[in-house]
């Protein structure tokens, strides 16, 4: 057996033989054009065939996110902008399939110039060209496999085609030798719940029908196991989904100790289950498309569906997270030549005062009309200064308690006196890590920068629960670190109070806290700390856990 290495993505462990992806049609050297009249009628046939095809996926995906993402590809397939400038390269002597790879080529570099939200859009466009090709030359569309067994999915990185119509009683596992945590591919296996490993180079050395193990939580992939031992896997795995689903009520240490367990969302449709709370309300996805601001009262009916859907239970509402990666249309905020640095999160407030006295009148409102319990909080805080401010204009809504995200080194480190005019902290580790190693946390190239268990992340932590116990103020965390079993240990450890994250995460992570008190937490948060490298805390904390 060979043990390869990759980042666990989603966790849950499988085995099975590998399959890989249908290649992408590769384009033959272009002959001359006969009938140009013949070629432009090539160019919308491939579009309706492949825009088709994306739609029929769409309608059957089980999941609205992957939905979402392919009906965003039948746009753009659609896009009266590609098909003109295929028509302009057909007419400059391209053959169809050439004159859309070029039409394509031209769209790619206007996203990778635009950055941001645009770039990572990269990889559904290139799977765009893909299937136009393939649609022209009459070849199969690339693709996943359907074999008629289960089997362990393979491919250098998969575009949101190929995850979004998964069946994951097929598709037992995932592992891509390039992609990151925060790739649709991670995104897609975690709402799935198939297990999945990426950045793991070597897999695409392992050869078809052989068979491996998947474990999407250490990000560990077993090849050479014969289908006895593939069979005990997936024996135990199916048991600890058994015992997982019927896990339910408060997070707890195995003594006792609570942690809650809530959940990130962003509209009242991703609440499900039987959840203790919200610890992230993402206001922010409610508004991406709109090109005028949202009224009070709109949002008062959209923040009244969370809060109605929780009665007595707490409700974490964010303030709107608007640039960067999330640009808000309505705020026709300027171009900035780095707007992770730029005008962002609470910073907007600077040259839109009235869009955050509206959105608090509303959360105002409507935590009045409802029985939640409401707690604000604002994101992209770097100083005390501003986290006075927002708890300030909260209270002066009548929103009783006011807290901040930290995601910027500068507020971990000032942490205490941040503590002393808010009523509580949450750690939103994403940016924090992006911000702390200067890494842009889209960017699957410097993911290892963006591992939760980089020592200096940890540190910031910390920091941070050290000066929420001194001040007898809950710190809790929301970003993607908190869905991750063993770190969640380290979390409850350092004296993190409670862990948002996305609904179907909670079981495993339940789980683990059960299994463990809160003195093991500690120890195991010692060991992490101690350690001076990603890898050496993670096996410090798996055999402090022991
Ligand atoms: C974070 O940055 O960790 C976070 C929770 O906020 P978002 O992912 O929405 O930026
Ligand atoms: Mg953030």
């Amino acid at each position: 057996m060979r043990e390869l290495s990759g980042i666990g993505v989603s966790p849950g462990r499988a085995a099975g033989p590998v399959l890989r992806l249908a290649p992408p049609p590769s384009l033959p050297s272009p002959s001359a054009v006969a009938d140009a009249a013949a070629e432009h009628a090539a160019v919308r046939r491939a579009v309706a065939v492949v825009a088709a095809d994306l739609t029929r996926r769409a309608d059957a995906a089980a999941d609205p996110t992957a939905a979402e993402v392919l009906r965003a590809q039948v746009l753009m397939a659609t896009d009266e902008m590609l098909t003109s400038a295929a028509d302009d390269a057909v007419d400059g002597g391209l053959p169809a399939p050439h004159a859309l790879a070029a039409a394509l080529a031209e769209h790619r570099a206007a996203f990778e110039a635009a950055g941001g939200y645009l770039a990572e859009r990269i990889s559904d466009l290139d799977d765009l060209r893909d299937r136009l090709i393939a649609a022209c030359l009459g070849v199969p569309m690339p693709g996943v496999p359907s074999p008629g067994h289960p089997y362990i999915l393979v491919a250098r990185d998969l575009a949101p085609a190929d995850t979004a119509g998964l069946d994951p009683a097929v598709v037992l596992g995932l592992v891509t030798a390039e992609g990151g945590p925060t790739s649709h591919t991670a995104i897609l296996a975690r709402t799935l719940g198939i297990p999945a490993v990426v950045r793991c180079a070597d897999v695409l050395e392992v050869p078809d029908l052989s068979v491996v193990a998947v474990d999407g939580a250490t990000g560990v992939v077993t090849a050479g196991l014969t289908d006895a031992e593939a069979a005990d896997v997936n024996d135990a795995a199916a048991e600890a989904r058994a015992r997982r689903a019927q896990s339910h009520g408060p997070g707890r240490t195995a003594d006792g100790h609570p942690v809650a367990l809530l959940a990130n969302i962003g509209s009242a449709r991703d609440l499900i289950g039987d959840v203790e709370g919200v610890g992230l309300f993402r206001t922010e996805l409610l508004y991406l498309d709109h090109t005028d601001p949202p009224g009070e009262r709109e949002q008062i009916a959209a923040y009244t569906a969370v809060f109605e859907a929780l009665p007595g239970r707490k409700v974490v509402v964010r303030t709107l997270d608007a640039g960067a990666d999330k640009p808000l249309p309505f705020l026709r905020l300027a171009d900035e030549p780095n707007p992770a640095l730029g005008v962002r999160g609470l910073r907007v407030a600077r040259r839109a005062p009235e869009v955050l006295d509206t959105q608090l009148a509303a959360i105002a409102a409507a935590a009045a009309a409802t029985e939640a319990d409401v707690w604000v909080m604002a994101p992209m805080v770097a100083t005390a200064g501003e986290a006075a401010g927002f708890a300030a204009a909260c209270r002066a809504h009548g929103l009783r308690t006011a807290g901040v995200m930290i995601e910027i080194p500068a507020a971990a480190l000032r942490a205490p006196s941040i503590l002393r005019d808010v009523d509580f902290l949450s750690l939103g580790t994403n940016d924090l890590s992006q911000y702390t190693f200067a890494a842009d946390r889209m960017c699957g190239d410097l993911a290892d920068l963006l591992d939760p268990w980089q020592p200096a992340l940890i540190a910031l932590i910390a920091a941070c629960a050290a000066a929420g116990a001194e001040a007898g103020k809950p710190v809790g965390v929301c970003g993607e670190s908190a869905a991750d079993p063993g770190f969640a240990l380290v979390l409850t450890g350092l004296g993190i109070s409670s862990l948002s994250m996305a609904p179907r995460s909670i079981p495993a992570v339940r789980e683990a806290l059960a299994a463990h008190t809160l003195e093991d937490c500690r120890r195991i948060a010692k060991a992490a700390l101690a350690a001076d490298t990603p890898e050496a805390a993670r096996a410090a904390a798996q055999s402090s856990s022991h």
